[in-house]
């Protein structure tokens, strides 16, 4: 089986949100989808630029032969032409994001061809639903924090995320020193204490640092969460530094989350050796699709270390996440965004569901949804559109 072309659809879903799907067309009529969204930093065009460049074979260039006339039904071997291809230019972040969306919708392709979901692929199920968690609004004051995470709990949910030190918002791409203000830090422990209060002692809940501390900001922040009982700190510093994470990790007893930003097994692997964070939480549209949280999750399966898919992009990450916690037994939770379906199904032709913290997948083959490709060309990334893009 034959890929026969690869299209990239930059969608723009809400305002400032668009996601990125890749389809994968082959010459026995299987299409599959996959997703390689991005955002900020001009992510967009550069994921969307650099799938069309694979697609093609450059000619004349060594070791560039593009995607279209590959065997589909070969996943891994595409998967370690396309990141050892890039191994001088390094193949984490840009490339993995890449390859996660053409992996993704290779492993669609296989479902569909046999006829069956991808977690019937990776062993079959060890769960018959997806346990969710979901985030807090209104962090800018603590009671109307409060007060969301209650409608949350009403609703069935029963693990909460939440980035409560809002003063770090404008950080987020523009990491400098590290440090918060006392008035700030205390906000985001004002904030945690308030939904700790509202929601008691039963309910998860998990703080979202962005990896916006320096060493010494984040271990007292840690530290003075101790009272709320946290579920896991989430990127205490920017995660370039294994060496920090440790100090970090050494300096307090409240329990940690990473992964967000590593890349690919490779990255996991000291983290995990080392025994510096409590869960993973690999991106499948960052790290490398289906294939590598496949490998990532059995690796921290032998640390005895739960997985907890970061889901913060589109449709698909949600669900091809699923697909493989499906057949994961070190399995925590999985992210998702917003508090109900309603934006994931903008994309979908028939549409999925939670029901309180629980995601059922639909029983059909491959990742088992079918995207809008008419709701996708309505609806461009502009920016997208703007760099000459899909033309
Ligand atoms: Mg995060």
């Amino acid at each position: 089986m034959k890929i026969t072309d690869i299209k990239v659809w930059p969608t723009r879903v809400a305002e400032n949100r668009s996601w990125i799907f890749v389809e994968v067309n082959t010459d026995e009529g299987v299409t599959g989808f996959g997703e390689a969204t991005n955002s900020g930093g001009g992510g967009v065009i550069m994921v969307a630029r650099m799938v069309e460049l694979v697609r093609e074979t450059v000619q004349g260039a060594d070791f560039a032969e593009g995607l279209i006339g590959q065997n589909a039904n070969e996943i891994e071997r595409i998967w370690q032409n396309l990141y050892r291809r890039f191994t001088t230019l390094g193949p984490r972040g840009l490339v993995t994001s890449v390859i996660s969306g053409i992996d993704m919708a290779l492993w669609d392709i296989k479902g569909k061809t046999l006829g069956v979901p991808i977690y019937e692929l990776l062993g079959g199920k060890v769960r018959d639903s997806i346990q969710l968690y979901t985030h807090v609004r209104n962090q800018d004051d603590p009671t109307m924090a409060a007060a969301h995470a209650r409608e949350l709990v009403d609703m069935g949910h029963t693990a909460l995320k939440t980035d409560p030190f809002v003063e770090m918002r404008i950080r987020h791409r523009r990491y400098l020193d590290g440090r918060i203000s006392a008035a700030g830090a205390q906000h985001g422990i004002d904030v945690m204490t308030a939904i700790r209060e509202e929601v008691g002692p039963e309910i998860d809940l998990m703080v979202d640092a962005h990896g916006n501390f320096n060493v010494p900001t984040a271990i007292d922040l840690c530290n003075r969460m101790k009272d709320v009982s946290l579920n896991w700190f989430e990127e205490p510093v920017q995660p370039e530094s294994i060496n920090a994470l440790r100090q970090v990790k050494n300096g307090t007893d409240t329990p940690l989350c990473v992964g967000e930003r590593l890349y690919t097994r490779y990255d996991f692997a000291d983290v995990l050796s080392e025994g510096l964070t409590n869960y993973i939480m690999p991106d499948i549209c960052w790290t490398g699709g289906i294939s590598e949280m496949r490998k990532i999750a059995s690796l921290a399966e032998t640390y005895y270390v739960p997985i907890s898919p970061h889901d913060a992009l589109g449709t698909l990450n949600v669900v091809g996440g699923a697909q493989v916690m499906m057949a994961t037994p070190n399995f925590y939770r999985l992210e998702t965004g917003p508090d109900t379906a309603d934006i994931y199904n903008k994309v979908l032709k028939e549409p999925i569901e939670f029901i309180g913290d629980q995601f059922t997948l639909p029983d059909k083959p491959g990742l088992g949804v079918e995207l809008d490709t008419e709701y996708l060309a309505a609806h461009p990334d502009p920016h997208w559109a703007q760099a000459g893009g899909g033309g």
